[in-house]
């Protein structure tokens, strides 16, 4: 079995961050890149918000760059996917998908979360052309253009009302009559001239062409009539699934499953840590997640330092 003072499993920039961290701290780690190596960013293109390069990065290349950064000093990267751990003694256990074993005096847990998408034919295939589920990260591209969001939580109250700065038009599409985010988050989107809400309305299909997305086919569940709507883009903001089932109840987890965290990078179990958007359902930038990799894998080495290590 490979025996290692730190393991980190998922490989975003949190994970990335965290490998760069404690390989420069000589703790040798390695790395459990998953089945998505790279994590979210390796969906979108343009990065336009990360700070460090004012003409944008390619999110695949800024994702190859942290890899690289991190092995310069000595990160060792396996392209295995976890599917089991067992924390309940030190070391720490980790099971791969290929039966592979893997010890851990500490463990940093990076695997992110996955936007939930609606399961339309061509929504995955046109995510950058048009389909989104990050307005934070894509909203800019649609300046005076006509989108429309799904969702009637927080995450789309504040997709929308982000987007209405850009976007021309913002059609907010929810399938009830009653909103579930925050009342204050609900009256910003009542109160904002830009957008007009379409209730009791479900999607049925995404128009394209080679271009990209040109418009929605959406429904009424009340009257059933079938509409065709123009738009530009189309943001999904209907919530994102923690990557935390290989835990199987392990570790604490909130009531949505991301991993509870105290001061930073902490976890209920001393020698676990958690970074990036699996603990995150707040921010969900590849900067902060790169911020708490950097906290994660201090904390680890403060951790392995404290037993003389
Ligand atoms: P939620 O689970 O709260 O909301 C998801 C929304 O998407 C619901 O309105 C739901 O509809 C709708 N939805 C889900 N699946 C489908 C589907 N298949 N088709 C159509 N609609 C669908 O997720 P959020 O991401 O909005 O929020 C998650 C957590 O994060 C919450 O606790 C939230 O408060 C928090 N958060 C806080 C923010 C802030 O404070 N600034 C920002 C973002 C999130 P229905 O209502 O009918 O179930």
């Amino acid at each position: 079995m490979e025996k290692r003072d730190v393991v980190i499993i998922g490989s975003g920039p949190a994970g990335h961050t965290a490998a760069l961290y404690s390989s420069r701290a000589n703790l040798k780690p390695l790395v459990l890149e998953g089945h998505e190596p790279g994590g979210q960013l390796t969906t979108t293109t343009d990065v336009e918000n990360f700070p460090g390069f004012p003409e944008g990065v390619q999110g695949p290349d800024l994702m190859d760059k942290m890899k690289k950064q991190a092995e310069r000093f000595g990160t060792e990267y396996w392209p295995k996917n976890v599917t089991k751990v067992d924390l309940s003694k030190r070391p720490f256990s980790i099971e791969c998908e290929d039966g592979s074993q893997v010890s851990g005096q500490t463990i940093i847990i990076s695997t992110g979360a996955s936007a939930k998408y609606l399961g339309l034919p061509k929504e995955k295939e046109f995510i950058g052309r048009g389909v989104s589920a990050c307005a934070t990260c894509d909203g800019f591209f649609f300046k005076n253009q006509i989108v429309h969001v799904v969702g009637g939580g927080d995450t789309a109250m504040e997709e929308a009302n982000f987007l209405s700065r850009f976007a021309s038009k913002v059609y907010l599409i929810h399938r009830r009559d009653t909103f579930r985010a925050s009342k204050p988050m609900q009256q910003r989107v009542f109160d904002n001239q830009k957008i007009e809400i379409l209730w009791n309305t479900v999607v049925e299909e995404i128009l394209t062409d080679d271009q990209g997305v040109t418009g929605i086919k959406v429904k009424n569940t009340v009257t059933n009539e079938i509409t065709q709507r123009e738009t530009n883009g189309f943001f999904l903001g209907i919530g994102h699934t923690p990557n935390t089932l290989f835990l199987s109840d392990q570790i604490k987890l909130d009531q949505h499953g991301f991993i509870e965290t105290t001061d930073g990078p902490e976890t209920n179990i001393p020698g676990v840590f958690a970074c990036g958007d699996v603990q995150d359902p707040f921010y969900r930038q590849a900067i902060t997640a790169a911020g708490s990799g950097c906290m994660a894998a201090m904390k680890a080495e403060k951790f392995l330092e404290s037993e003389g290590k």
